[in-house]
């Protein structure tokens, strides 16, 4: 594969920006190569500057739903740019796609809109801790939600595999607001509620966790989060950054049937734009600026541009169904595809798989947590990734990544991909 052209921008861009990104895992540290600048994207292919063609399985982390460029959210966003990318005053169009989401997503009865998944749990714990009047907070090892100062406590997605467990930069004492307890594991939640009586103003979790891998909740591991945070009248926060309009039009909470506080949305609901929401129960959002004392703002937030991409694409889910049962189908054969790679190879393989998310861990134990994802053989990982890459497929640059399945994946792409996953 030529990448000449790829390697003469990451030498001019690692002159401007830490690592030539601006993003930690695009830089292909983990896989040990050099990252592939992308010229344009159409459907489910990508393109880099030298003309390489991939099927990609990144989509741009999630929110590519739909495939790249579709035309009619790309239409959408041309004419809404002619009259105008911001304004910061208010617009119909923020109410038109906040009316879209609380029809998909019942608990979501007042919310506002911000810029990136990393604002909209920043807020929704601003929220949820001005609500409780309470300071502390409990995260999952391994869950990641963004990089406010307080959630960078043992992170996943990149910090993973960037060998900085957490960050430097974060003080010690933001930190110690953060309790952090282990995803399957009800026993760890118990303690940290017992040892904190009626200081724990939220726990947030990714109810499918997809910034270690995919990790599936196990049976009755959500019903119990519900419970025992009303119990101790601390807020629920689910992060549907990814899982938002991707396991169904009402997300991870539909699927599993919880009832959270709150929820963030990320992703998929600004259709590839940088757009990001956070709301959830009425009683706790109305404490927000201007009706509340949360202060919460932005420049930019319930952009026109961004509201216009997001509306067009939550439309396109809500009108086509199918394309749910389509992306699952696709996925699990896909896992299917990589079951029977650990067989002809005979190398330890778990594969994890819900909707049209899935992650093949490299290594042999049944992953239910952070330390089951880190397990992995990550050179067997970086091996498989060039592989892929060699056979044009384009899947995430780290083990600790989930696989998105798009409605734009054609049979024949799905045939080819399962081709490479076997060869
Ligand atoms: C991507 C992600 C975030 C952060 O969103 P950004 O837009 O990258 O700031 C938060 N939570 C989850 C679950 C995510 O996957």
């Amino acid at each position: 594969m030529n990448i000449a052209k790829s390697e003469e921008l990451y030498k001019v861009a690692l002159d401007l920006m830490p690592g030539g990104v601006n993003s930690p895992v695009r830089a292909f540290g983990s896989v040990g190569r050099n990252p592939l600048f992308i010229d344009h994207a159409k459907g489910s292919r990508i393109f880099d500057v030298d003309g390489n063609e991939f099927i990609d399985y990144v989509c741009s982390w999630g929110p590519g739903i739909l495939g790249h460029a579709h035309p009619e959210v790309i239409e959408a966003v041309q004419k809404a740019c002619v009259d105008g990318l911001t304004f910061g005053a208010p617009t119909r169009k923020e109410s038109e796609l906040a009316a879209m989401i609380r029809d998909c997503v019942p608990s979501m009865e007042l919310m506002r809109m911000v810029s990136s998944g990393t604002e909209a749990t920043m807020s929704a714990i601003r929220a949820a801790r001005g609500y409780t009047k309470r300071d502390k907070i409990i995260k999952f090892k391994g869950c990641y939600h963004g990089h406010s100062d307080g959630l960078l406590v043992q992170a996943g997605s990149a910090a993973l595999t960037q060998s900085v467990p957490d960050s430097a930069g974060v003080p010690a004492s933001f930190a110690q607001q953060t309790l952090v307890a282990l995803y399957n594991d009800k026993d760890s939640v118990r303690e940290l509620f017992e040892n904190n009586k009626d200081q724990i103003a939220a726990l947030i979790v990714e109810p499918v966790a997809a910034n270690m891998g995919v990790v599936l909740p196990e049976e009755g591991f959500l019903e119990f989060l519900r419970e025992i945070t009303a119990e101790n009248g601390t807020v629920l926060i689910f992060d549907e950054v990814i899982t938002g309009f991707r396991l169904s039009v009402g997300g991870a909470q539909a699927w599993y049937n919880i009832d959270p506080d709150l929820t963030t949305f990320g992703k998929i609901v600004g259709g590839g734009m940088p757009m990001a929401v956070y709301g959830g129960k009425k009683e706790i959002m109305k404490n927000v600026a201007p009706t509340g004392k949360v202060y919460q703002a932005g420049t930019l937030s319930g952009n026109p541009i961004a509201t216009t991409a997001g509306i067009k694409t939550l439309q396109l889910l809500m009108d086509h169904p199918e394309v749910y049962t389509k992306i699952e189908a696709n996925a699990k054969k896909l896992a299917e595809a990589f079951k029977m790679r650990a067989q002809q190879k005979n190398i330890p393989l778990h594969v994890n798989q819900v909707g049209s998310l899935l992650c093949a861990f490299h290594t042999a134990e049944n992953v239910k947590d952070y330390t089951g994802a880190l397990s992995s053989d990550t050179a067997a990982y970086a091996s498989y990734f060039g592989d892929m890459l060699e056979s044009g497929i384009y899947v995430a640059p780290s083990q600790f990544e989930a696989m998105f399945v798009s409605g734009a994946h054609s049979d024949e792409d799905i045939a080819r991909t399962i081709e490479a996953i076997l060869k």
